[in-house]
């Protein structure tokens, strides 16, 4: 495995194994990985020859009072699970080589970033999609692995692919979870024992609504009632949205759900840790 660390260099090696004829996927991430990370890599590596894991903690995707100073870091660990995953590169660049002095260019997309995630973090997706579209032209892959536990994240990127004409394939992984539900989060290390037991209520709502689902639910209304008070229950948690929406528009669905197209969507503080999940119904 190899790390690198400068655009340039990424650039041209990224070059030279598409000039080789070999197959390139990328897995982005923040690093503080898990094992939710690491199943992207297992993904990737049943996709290409080559597989880039780049570690970047994006300052443009957190708004001013979020946690991107105290963001957790760990490269050492990182670089030791991406060797043991099987990783070919880790791409860990600086903020400075990605953001020089005076850049002022940025990609947006206008329309599934604005609700939800877009609504309670405005400048969080133009930081996303800016990243997420220089890294693809850094590292040149032929697919890119995504969470599903990032679902507006997924959708944002999807539409930037097909309206730039980026020639990448868009896989989404499944969620990950801890056995008793929690999803895994690089946040979740901010959870006390407390916190953390009453953060469990996300999934439960979540598998709630799934059951529901099961035994022939179909109204929205009900739904989302649901799960609001089976988390209205937990003293420490705070629900910023609960929302039922189209999964690849992120439009709020109305009425009822057609199977398989709609997506449950959940974001909570836990005193001051956010945490957010959710489930395709
Ligand atoms: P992050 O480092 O949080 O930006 O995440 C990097 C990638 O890992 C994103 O595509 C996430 O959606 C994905 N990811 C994060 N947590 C999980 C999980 N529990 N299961 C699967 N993928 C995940």
């Amino acid at each position: 495995m190899q790390t690198i660390t400068s655009v340039s260099e990424m650039q041209l090696l990224a070059e030279s194994l598409r000039a080789q004829g070999q197959r390139i996927a990328l897995v982005p991430t923040m690093g503080a990985l898990h094992p939710g990370h690491l199943s992207l890599v297992t993904i990737a590596k049943g996709l290409a020859q080559v597989v880039v894991v780049t570690i970047f903690v994006n300052p443009t995707q957190f708004g001013p009072s979020e946690d991107f100073s105290k963001y957790p870091k760990q490269l050492e660990a990182d670089l030791a699970a991406c060797e043991a995953a099987g990783v070919d590169y880790v791409f860990v660049p600086e903020a400075a080589d990605i953001y020089p002095k005076n850049y002022s260019t940025y990609v947006v997309e206008e329309h599934i970033a604005k609700p939800l995630e877009g609504a309670s973090r405005p400048s969080h997706f133009r930081g996303v999609t800016t990243v997420v579209a220089k890294l693809f032209n850094i590292v040149r892959p032929h697919c890119a692995i995504f969470g599903q536990k990032d679902a507006q994240q997924v959708a944002v990127i999807s539409k930037m692919v097909a309206d730039l004409n980026f020639n990448i394939e868009v896989v989404v992984a499944p969620t990950l979870r801890e056995v008793d539900g929690l999803a895994l989060s690089s946040r979740n290390r901010y959870l006390t024992t407390t916190q953390r037991v009453e953060a469990l209520v996300l999934s439960r709502a979540l598998r709630k609504a799934t059951e529901m689902v099961a035994a022939g639910e179909r109204r929205v209304d009900r739904l989302i009632a649901e799960a609001t008070h089976l988390i209205g229950q937990q003293r420490r948690v705070r629900i910023i949205y609960v929302s039922i929406v189209n999964r690849l528009t992120m439009e709020a669905v109305k009425g009822e759900i057609t199977l398989g197209s709609a997506v449950m969507t959940i974001a909570v503080w836990v005193d001051e840790v956010r945490l957010i999940d959710n489930e395709i119904l």
